[in-house]
C-alpha cells in the first residue's frame, strides 16, 4: 500500500487542513515537551509570526530514563487543544499508549509515533484506526524496510494519512546525537508515495548543526522538517541543547528560504 508501483503519484496529507507533502515544503515547530501555558503559547506566537502553519509539542513523553519529565499529559493536551485555537495552528503531539488514541483525537490533529515505538505494532494499529494523519518516525536502529512496513500496519489497518520521518539513526558516530540519513529521505520518495519529513534536531542533537541539514533536507527532496524549538531553552524540561531560540528560528526561516524557492 505504501509503494509507489501500486501509486505513481505523491500522497497529500491534511493535518487539520494544512496540505503537506505533493511538492510543498512544510515547516512543523514547537517544544519537545510541553511545559506550562506561557511555555507553549510563546513559542506558538513565536512560530505563528515566523509563518509556520504547524506546532508540534509532546505531552506524553517516552524518555530513556524513567527519572526524566514524563510529560503534563492530559493537562498537556490541553494546552496544545488552546494553543491551537488561540493561533490557529493544527497540532502534532506523540502517542505512547495505543488506549490514548480515542482520547488524544480531540485534542490534537496529528499523531505522533515515535523512533522508540516505530515497531510497537498494537500502536500503528490503533492510529490505523483513526482518521487523523499520522507522522512516523523511523527507529533508531530500523531500516528502510522496517519503516515502511510500519507505515504498511497503519494503513492496512484503514488510515491511509502517513508522513514518513527520518530522525537520525544509530551508527559509530558519536560526534553527533545520531547520524541523519538523508538517503533514507531520497530513497523512500523514490520507493512510496508518502510524505517524507526531516526531523534535524533529533537527526543532530546539535543546535548548529540543524540549520544546515534542514537545508540539505529541501536540497534532498523532503516534504518538510519538524524542529524543536523553546524560547528558553536553559529551562526546557527536555531537549533544551538542541531547541532553537526565537533569534535561531527567524535565522532557519531566512535560511532555508532560498532553497524552498529554488526547489
Ligand atoms: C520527539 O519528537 O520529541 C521525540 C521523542 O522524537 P524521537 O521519537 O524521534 O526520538
Ligand atoms: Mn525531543
Amino acid at each position: 500500500l505504501v509503494s509507489r508501483e501500486l501509486q505513481a503519484h505523491d500522497s497529500i496529507v491534511s493535518i487539520g487542513g494544512v496540505k503537506v507533502g505533493g511538492g510543498k515544503f512544510t515547516v512543523i515547530a514547537g517544544p519537545c515537551s510541553v511545559e506550562g501555558q506561557d511555555q507553549l503559547f510563546g513559542v506558538a506566537e513565536m512560530i505563528k509570526e515566523q509563518g509556520v502553519p504547524l506546532l508540534r509539542g509532546g505531552a506524553f513523553k517516552p524518555r530513556t530514563s524513567p527519572y526524566s519529565f514524563q510529560g503534563l499529559g492530559l493537562e498537556g493536551l490541553k494546552l496544545l487543544k488552546a494553543a491551537r485555537e488561540q493561533y490557529q495552528l493544527p497540532v502534532v503531539s506523540e502517542i505512547i499508549d495505543p488506549n490514548d488514541a480515542d482520547l488524544m483525537y480531540d485534542y490534537i490533529d496529528c499523531y505522533q509515533i515515535g523512533a522508540r515505538n516505530m515497531q510497537n505494532f498494537r500502536l500503528l494499529e490503533a492510529v490505523g484506526k483513526q482518521d487523523k494523519a499520522v507522522l512516523l518516525k523511523r527507529g533508531m536502529s530500523a531500516t528502510l524496510e522496517e519503516l515502511l512496513l510500519a507505515a504498511e500496519y497503519i494503513i492496512n489497518a484503514g488510515n491511509p494519512n502517513v508522513i514518513l520521518c527520518e530522525r537520525g539513526i544509530r551508527t559509530f558516530e558519536t560526534a553527533t546525537r545520531n547520524t541523519l540519513d538523508l538517503n533514507a529521505v531520497a530513497y523512500l520518495k523514490e520507493k512510496s508515495h508518502l510524505p517524507v519529513f526531516v526531523d534535524p534536531s533529533h537527526g543532530t542533537g546539535v543546535k548548529s548543526l540543524i540549520n544546515p541539514l534542514s537545508r540539505a533536507a529541501v536540497a534532498v527532496g523532503a516534504d518538510g522538517i519538524i524542529v524543536e524549538s523553546h524560547l528558553n531553552p536553559k529551562e526546557a524540561l527536555s531537549d533544551g541543547h538542541q531547541a532553537l531560540t526565537a533569534d535561531d528560528f527567524a535565522r532557519l526561516m531566512a535560511d532555508i528560504k532560498p532553497f524552498v524557492a529554488a526547489a
